[in-house]
């Protein structure tokens, strides 16, 4: 995809997550691959009013940027992501309401639904605390996501990956929807969590199904 369609699509997604729900005011921050740069949403900064020329551009060797706006003060966790994860393209940081409150809880979130097999794992792990835009809180949020795509952060959010922006979005979406249903479900009893082995199964039949995407990368 050419710089300036990444980002534009990159904007797109922003206003996207908030107007989706999983997402609010100018918290939460997106980024994608760029060769040995991300682009990454600017720090604070209201989605509505963003231009394309206002994506910062990060180097992942040194965290030097380009552009007039400071990227968002997530910006570590973001480079070590795409620096650790080569087929990982984008990644997706939200405060989505139900992923944040099993954070609060300090909840991984089992296998109570076939669709975690979209994250490539049979749980979500949830991390510890570290304050936001921290070197802390990125080791915890690397680690937490292992081989995974998607990670809850401890009293924060949570963060799902993918090779592009479209499917990163939908996983943001599976996440918290994930969230939502774990959730009630042990308001409402104790959930029967699916076998390890089912998971796995899942896992290979996803590599062929889910999310269809468009998007030129
Ligand atoms: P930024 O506005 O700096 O991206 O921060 C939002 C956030 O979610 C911090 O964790
Ligand atoms: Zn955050």
């Amino acid at each position: 995809m050419a710089e300036q369609d990444q980002r534009a699509a990159l904007i797109a997604a922003a206003r996207e997550m908030n107007a989706l729900g999983i997402n609010q005011g100018t918290s939460g921050n997106l980024s994608i691959r760029h060769g040995d740069a991300m682009l990454i949403t600017p720090s604070g900064t209201p989605y509505d009013a963003l231009t394309p020329e206002q994506i910062p551009l990060v180097f992942l060797e040194d965290g030097r940027f380009e552009g007039p706006l400071a990227p968002s003060s997530e910006w570590r966790m973001h480079r070590d992501i795409l620096r650790a994860r080569k087929d990982v393209n984008a990644v997706v940081h939200t405060h989505s309401t139900y992923a944040t409150v099993l954070a609060a809880l300090r909840r991984d979130i089992p296998a109570v639904h076939y669709m975690i097999g979209v994250f490539g794992a049979s749980r979500i792990r949830c991390t510890g605390y570290a304050p936001f835009g921290t070197q802390a809180l990125s080791d915890l949020a690397v680690e937490g996501l292992g081989r995974a795509h998607g990670v809850l952060l401890g009293n924060h959010g949570m963060i799902v990956t993918a090779d592009g922006l479209e499917r990163a979005m939908w996983r943001a979406v599976e996440l918290e929807t994930l969230a939502r249903v774990y959730y009630l479900a042990r308001l409402a009893g104790e959930p029967v969590i699916l076998p390890e082995e089912e998971i796995v199964a899942e896992i290979e039949r996803f590599a062929s199904y889910g999310l269809k995407t468009t998007e030129a990368r």
